[in-house]
């Protein structure tokens, strides 16, 4: 298992307080994006089309602490957009140390081995290594060759220094599965600490609209990998064992977009980490004010071949630890990759996209022009 004990039974025991408490919806994960600027621009990314003005945002570290604050979450994931191209991101990190969250910055690793040292080991701390596949699926997912290489050097570093570090890799519809599962050995030796994967979800701002995987599809190739990995009992995975159980078509769940609140420069993202169809000035009116029921397979087009696991994984961690049989039997007898597959939730309800990126970024950029203009103004003699 490539989750550390003590962050697993904190989860548990969180979740279990939740539902003692009766709170009906509650995060687990923070998303935190403290910019969108990327010093790379992947075929399959949707989160960096914007303009320079936007790009140029951070989020302070006071208002990065204070999200924390008010979202509660017990974990906080740093992404971007590329987190180590935010010079504040060592105070951010250790303020949510110092909070006691579990912290995960996800990076491309290209500045790793330059920054690393503004960093310190802590047990509740790692990095999570974007890698997409072996050296030439990653250099052609993130359209740069030599990024790979960077990337296990990176690995190498970070290890030798103490820290603890995992990979995330996401798959598109080109990806074969003899290939991943050898991928997957290899990173295993390389000593990672733990691998996160995940289908990637059909930005609709991504430059490569060709490569995206469905529902079924999906299900069948992540069958196609875990198969030859035991059921995914041979590979150190930092996820649900039942997260990976719905990947792989044996699971009905809908998602839970609240689990990762999604906190980026333009505030508190509706729905969900990949969708952002409005933005809320607070936690509390995110969780008050979105109306839930909009989103999620079956009820929007957006939504309809969506399985990522910032969505879904709340899903099968609330499912393990109401049902804790469930997860045990597949703990113990790995993947079932075979045989009849779970029925889907069906689409014919679902309502029809609606595109609003435009709006949004036309009303962020007057918010920055109109603060631009304020902080410009000679303040009038008292
Ligand atoms: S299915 Fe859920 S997690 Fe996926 S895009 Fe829709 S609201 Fe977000």
């Amino acid at each position: 298992m490539g989750i550390p004990l003590d962050q697993a039974l904190s989860i548990g025991a969180y979740v279990l307080k939740q539902h003692l408490t009766g709170r009906k919806r509650y995060p687990l994960v923070l998303m935190l994006e403290p910019l969108f600027r990327c010093n790379l621009a992947c075929a399959g990314c949707g989160k960096i089309d914007y303009p320079d003005k936007i790009l140029n945002q951070r989020i302070s570290v006071a208002d990065a602490l204070h999200s924390m604050d008010e979202c509660g979450a017990p974990v906080v994931v740093m992404a971007g957009g590329e987190p180590l191209l935010h010079k504040e991101l060592p105070e951010i990190v250790e303020g949510a140390l110092a909070k006691g969250k579990f912290v995960t910055v996800c990076t491309n690793a290209l500045l790793l081995e330059k920054k690393i040292d503004l960093y310190k080991p802590h047990k509740r701390f790692n990095w999570s290594i974007h890698l997409d596949g072996d050296k030439e699926m990653h250099d052609k997912s993130v359209c740069k060759q030599g990024v790979y290489d960077r990337a296990v050097e990176a690995i190498k570093v970070a290890k030798d220094k103490g820290f603890r570090v995992n990979i995330n890799c996401t798959l598109f519809s080109d990806a074969q599965p003899e290939r991943v599962a050898k991928f997957l050995d290899d990173v295993k030796a390389l000593g990672i600490g733990g691998i996160t994967i995940s289908p990637g979800y059909a930005y609709e701002r991504a430059p490569d609209q060709q490569h995206f995987l469905n529902r079924t599809k999906t299900k069948q190739i992540f069958r196609d990998i875990l198969k030859r990995g035991r059921g995914g009992k041979a590979w150190p995975f930092f996820q649900s064992a039942l997260f990976l159980d719905f990947l792989a078509g044996n699971q009905t769940y809908q998602c839970t977009p609240w689990g990762n609140p999604t906190r980026t420069v333009f505030g508190w993202q509706r729905p969900c980490y990949l969708l952002g169809e409005g933005y809320a000035k607070t936690f509390k009116e995110l969780m008050e004010g979105t109306d839930w029921d909009k989103y999620g397979t079956g009820n929007y087009e957006k939504c309809a071949d969506c399985m990522v696991h910032s969505g879904f994984e709340a899903t099968a961690v609330v499912d393990a630890v109401k049902r804790p049989w469930k997860i045990a039997a597949v703990t113990l007898m790995g993947v079932k990759t075979d045989g009849p597959m779970a029925p889907d939730i069906p689409l014919h309800n679902q309502r029809p996209a609606e595109f609003v990126f435009s709006r949004h970024v036309e009303t962020k950029l007057a918010e920055i022009d109109e603060a631009e203009a304020r902080a410009k103004k000679p303040v009038a003699a008292e």
